[in-house]
């Protein structure tokens, strides 16, 4: 089936062509409407907002409650502790991050957290957002009340498809593709980054990531694709970094995929690098998450992408004797 289109233009002349459907995604809105006070995150504008709520001189000081510890929760509450405000996070996950790391390395995170100065409200879920900026009550679905003049709330993204409503493109939580990236059942349009659900040749299943590396990734496969229809399809291993605090946290591969943990290091110290390598029931690695230890991280890329096994990863990731647990 030919991955060119073909249309004419009205003096006759032919164009061929490709579509490449890259719109990203938004910001899931707030559920809660407040007059002011209360902030998502996703562009230029909303950064602005939110930071001059954050640099805003509050009587008593600035209480800043986060809603949603996902990536974008626990960045902002390590950004608005560091300017002094007391902060909260709520989700109903019992850790940050858990959805990409799983409990226990979530539970060092909360721990993370805790060291400095976050108070965290896990597993429990938020009823209502009331009042406005600088006098705002988030009541939680336990009874609890949380005081908070600034408000954020950072639970989550929608593929941007509605302009695609009514186009013949399968829409199942993003533009349905292959594992090239071609939209399923529709010859000459293709989907990268956010707004795009890819095959995963491996698992069988189709994922949406929201990283910024599948996005650069899937768009090197699909111009490879246009230009060569039988080039390999992608093989994404997932990865992204978040910095919280004083640690560089790196994630790759699917964590969650591993049904067993290896620690290498101590997260408890957070000047001190450590690793939790993720491999699945055949004992290959399918994801590691590291603390500040890029070295650690480069070489688990290079085996998850070989398919290799955690034994190997075991083998060539050496902990400095320093870090190593006394
Ligand atoms: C606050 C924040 C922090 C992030 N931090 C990280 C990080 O540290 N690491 C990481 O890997 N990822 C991070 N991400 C995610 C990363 O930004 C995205 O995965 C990446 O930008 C996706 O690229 P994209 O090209 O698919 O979409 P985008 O970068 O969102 O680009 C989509 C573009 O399409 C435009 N558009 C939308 N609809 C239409 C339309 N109908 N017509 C024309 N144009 C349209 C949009 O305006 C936008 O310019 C972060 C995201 C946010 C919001």
């Amino acid at each position: 089936m030919s991955a060119v289109s073909i249309a004419w233009k009205a003096d006759g002349e032919v164009l061929a062509f490709v579509v490449v459907v890259a719109t990203g995604a938004s910001t899931r809105p707030s559920p809660w409407a407040v007059p002011s006070g209360a902030h998502v995150l996703r562009t230029l504008n909303d950064c602005v907002a939110l930071h001059g709520d954050l640099r805003a001189e509050w009587p008593g000081g600035g209480a800043v409650v986060i809603v949603g510890g996902g990536f974008i929760g626990a960045e902002v509450a390590a950004a608005a502790r560091a300017l002094g405000h007391r902060v909260s996070v709520v989700d109903p996950l019992p850790a940050p991050i858990g959805r990409a790391v799983g409990p226990e390395v979530g539970a060092h995170l909360a721990a993370l957290h805790h060291r400095h100065g976050v108070a965290t409200h896990f597993g429990v879920g938020v009823q209502a957002v009331e009042g406005s900026a600088g006098d705002l009550t988030v009541r939680l679905t336990d009874g609890a009340e949380l005081p908070a003049t600034t408000v954020v709330v950072g639970i989550g993204a929608n593929p941007n498809t509605g302009w695609l409503a009514g186009s013949g493109l399968l829409l199942d939580d993003g533009v349905v593709c292959d594992a090239q990236g071609r939209a399923q059942d529709t010859p000459g349009v293709y989907a990268v980054g956010d707004v795009a659900r890819w095959l995963d040749p491996d698992s069988g299943e189709h994922r949406r990531v929201e990283h910024w590396t599948s996005a650069v990734d899937q768009a090197r496969c699909v111009a490879r694709t246009i230009c060569r229809p039988d080039s390999p399809p992608l093989r994404q291993v997932d990865y992204v970094w978040t910095d919280q605090h004083d640690c560089k946290i790196q994630i790759l591969g699917r964590p969650l995929l591993g049904t067993r943990t290896e620690v290498l290091g101590r997260f408890t110290d957070s000047s001190a690098k450590a690793a939790a390598l993720y491999a699945d029931d055949e004992g290959r690695l399918v994801g590691a998450v590291t603390m500040n230890w890029p070295k650690a991280m480069v070489t688990c890329r290079r085996l998850i992408g070989l398919r290799a096994n955690l034994s190997d990863a075991q083998e060539q990731i050496q902990l400095p004797s320093h870090c190593r647990p006394t």
